[in-house]
């Protein structure tokens, strides 16, 4: 059976699968079998399998698997929402909106400063105690459970991820992702950089993809990413790129796993990524020539993938 939502007994946390793969990665989750069944009072255990791969498809994408026994009156078990809302019920009376809707998802461009704060969490203490101690504590969404989901979205990396997750379970048709204030289904929310008028482009930031090199820079401080397709302006074709400095790089929770896909692209024989990116292209010019460049605000606003990670469409 598997789980949206599971208790991390490091982190004394409820986490979705993309927070517990942010967490591992960032060194505050270091062990992938340290969750447990969030309904109330169960010590089922967990695992989050593919939480320690540096690499996401189609096949491996994290998700929570339950190893243990749920308790005998654990609601999970007989497929019941955990009740993490701690507001009550809409008064209206409306009943809370299920899977089967329409359901949208944020992506915010900042984390929270708390977001990887280390638990705190008393050695020996009870479990249950400080499971129950963290859903009394934190605003959780409603939903959760089985097959609810929670939280905003911060990366490119986990919109990716819930793309994925929504083919592989056949909900991607409604749902949606609220970016900068706008709601935009799934389907249509990934760009490939692929000879584009830049006049035609949208004239806010999306979610740009496709095939890039990867190397470092002639003063060895920074990746650049250059995308094989450039953008055109009108005749003139226009090289398309991005760059991952070091301090960004340094600078970023996430540092590991940024560092191991960059260096080992740009060691292969062939050094090539797929990459997302969210951004608004723009147009740059040195010694007479014209580029254009995408702007990273932080590493959450990139993703740079071994392989294409979605259907075979997208590969180009
Ligand atoms: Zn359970």
């Amino acid at each position: 059976m598997s789980l949206d939502v599971a208790y991390s007994i490091e982190a004394n946390d409820f986490v979705d699968p993309d927070r517990a793969y942010d967490l591992f990665w960032s060194g505050v989750i270091t062990n992938k079998r340290a969750f447990l069944c969030p309904g109330a009072d169960c010590a089922a255990q967990v695992t989050c399998a593919n939480l320690d791969k540096d690499v996401q498809n189609m096949r491996v994408v994290p998700h929570f698997k339950v190893y243990g026994i749920h308790s005998e009156a654990c609601g999970i078990a007989n497929g019941a929402p955990v009740d993490l809302e701690l507001e009550p019920a809409a008064s209206d009376g409306q009943e809370r909106r299920t899977v089967d809707q329409s359901i949208v998802d944020v992506f915010k461009l900042e984390r929270p400063d708390s977001y990887y704060d280390e638990p705190s969490f008393e050695p020996g203490a009870d479990v249950q105690v400080a499971k129950k101690r963290a859903k009394s504590s934190r605003p959780y969404t409603p939903r959760l459970g089985e097959s609810g989901l929670i939280g905003p979205i911060y990366s490119v990396r986990s919109v990716v991820s819930r793309y994925i997750r929504y083919r592989s379970d056949k909900t991607l048709e409604f749902r949606r992702l609220n970016i900068a204030g706008q709601d935009v289904p799934y389907a249509s929310i990934f760009k490939c950089i692929w000879e584009q008028d830049l006049n035609d482009l949208p004239d806010h930031p999306i979610i740009y993809y496709g095939w890039a090199f990867v190397d470092r820079t002639k003063a060895q401080n920074a990746y650049r990413i250059r995308f094989k397709k450039n953008f055109m302006r009108e005749n003139e074709s226009l090289v398309t790129s991005s760059f991952v400095s070091d301090a960004l790089i340094e600078s970023y929770k996430l540092k590991n796993l940024m560092a191991v896909r960059l260096s080992k692209i740009a060691q292969k024989p062939k050094p090539t990524a797929f990459v997302f990116l969210y951004g608004q292209p723009a147009v740059r010019t040195s010694n007479g020539k014209s580029y254009a460049n995408f702007d990273l605000k932080n590493l959450d606003m990139i993703d740079v993938n071994y392989d294409c990670p979605l259907p075979p469409n997208y590969d180009k």
